[in-house]
This record gives structure tokens, sequence and C-alpha cells, in this order.
């Protein structure tokens, strides 16, 4: 996502710090107590500007979801929908997937969304596409016993290397979509992306996938 320099993000998003969450160290293990209650928590890692999370919180109230995004100019867009809805099952939170297990503890998540990841195209940079196996060893380690993930993506090389990666890890292929929009597939929540590239005429694709 192209990130325009937004004045005045840095200080806005430091400004809610009941809905906008800088230092997910200090909520280790305790981000239930954030929501207030005992539902299950799931995670969009880089959200973007969140339209994705923010229907998915609508439509599920008895879900809790966390908006994960690293940059401040893009989690402000995120912010600014939330000050207008502030839903009580959504809270979103600015940091960088590379060190998820210093923010969560073991069974904290139930579910991981990975919408149109960064795709990082050249070999030399896979270890950052956010399906490598160092990736897959973090998000094993905060998700509950089978936790799951669901991958969408336009990207067909991203979408390879994710089938190929989850797999050799030993997880369990549940579902795959090699044109998800061509299935009635009820219930789907698109994303910024998803809504720009599938005008465009580009397949979507779609993986969930569980640990064993
Ligand atoms: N999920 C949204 C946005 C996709 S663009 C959609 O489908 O419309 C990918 C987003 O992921 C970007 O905003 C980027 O800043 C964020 N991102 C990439 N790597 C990340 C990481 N390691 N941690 C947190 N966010 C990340």
């Amino acid at each position: 996502m192209r990130t325009r320099n937004v004045k005045g993000a840095r200080e806005k998003i430091t400004s809610y710090p009941d809905l906008l969450i800088t230092d997910p160290e200090k909520h280790r293990g305790k981000w239930k107590d954030i929501f207030n209650n005992d539902n299950p928590i799931c995670l969009e890692i880089g959200m973007g500007k969140g339209k994705f999370i923010y229907e998915m919180a609508r439509k599920n109230p008895n879900i809790n979801f966390i908006g994960v995004e690293k940059f401040d100019n893009i989690i402000v867009r995120a912010l600014e929908k939330q000050l207008e809805d502030r839903l009580p099952n959504l809270i979103l939170a600015r940091f960088d997937a590379e060190n998820l297990i210093d923010y969560f503890v073991e069974n904290e998540i139930s579910k991981i969304f990975l919408n149109f990841s960064d795709p990082w195209p050249k070999k030399k940079h896979e270890k950052r596409r956010l399906t490598y196996r160092k990736f897959l060893d973090l998000y094993k380690k905060i998700l509950v016993e089978k936790g799951i993930i669901e991958v969408k993506t336009d990207n067909m090389k991203l979408f390879e290397f994710s089938l190929v990666s989850v797999s050799q890890y030993g997880m369990i292929l549940e579902e795959v979509y090699l044109n998800l929009h061509q299935n009635e597939i009820e219930d789907n929540v698109l994303t910024e992306y998803e809504e720009k590239f599938s005008r465009r005429g580009h397949p979507i694709y779609k993986l969930v996938c569980k640990f064993k």
C-alpha cells in the first residue's frame, strides 16, 4: 500500500490509546481485558485502511478483532473510521508482525487473516513474506490449538509460495480457491485491495489452512 505522508498522523494515533494500541508489549497475555470479555480474538496482519476488519467486526459482534498495521500513515485511516463507529469488538494496533511473539502469549489468538500481503517478489526477500516459515512459527506460538490462517491475494506467485510453505510446514489445507469470486462464497467480506483488483479482472486466490 502506498504510504503518503499524512499530516499529524503520529500525534493522532497516539491520542486514542483506548482505540489504537501503540504499546502492544504492555497487553501481552491481557488483550481480552481490553475487550472486557472472553470471546475469541482474531487478528488481521497488514489490515491497511481497515475495510475488511471493520466489516468483520460489525458482522460478528461475538468475536473480537485486532487489526494490525505497521505504518502510521495507513493505520491513521483505520483510526478515522473507528472514531466514527467505535465498534466495541475492534482494536487497532500499530506494530510489525516480525515481533508478534513479544505481544501475544500462546493460545491468545483464534484465527489470523493475511489479506493481500506484500508479495516481496524477489527470491532474496522471501523471508519477508508473511507466509514464510519463520512467520508460521510465530503464528503457531500465539494461536490456539488447531488454529486457522486465512490467506487472500491476487498475486499468483505469493499464492504458490504460500501453498508450498504451509504444506511443507505440515499444516492442513482446508480450502483452496483459485478464483474465489467465481464461487458462491457466502459471507466473503471484501478487502480494499480485493475490491480494486477484482474490478480490474484479477482472479482472487484464497487459502484456509490449519495447524495440526
Ligand atoms: N489487507 C489490506 C491491505 C493490503 S496491503 C487489503 O487487503 O486491502 C498490505 C499491508 O500490510 C500494508 O498496509 C503494509 O503496510 C502492511 N504490512 C506489511 N508487512 C507488515 C508487517 N510485517 N506487519 C504489519 N503490517 C504489515
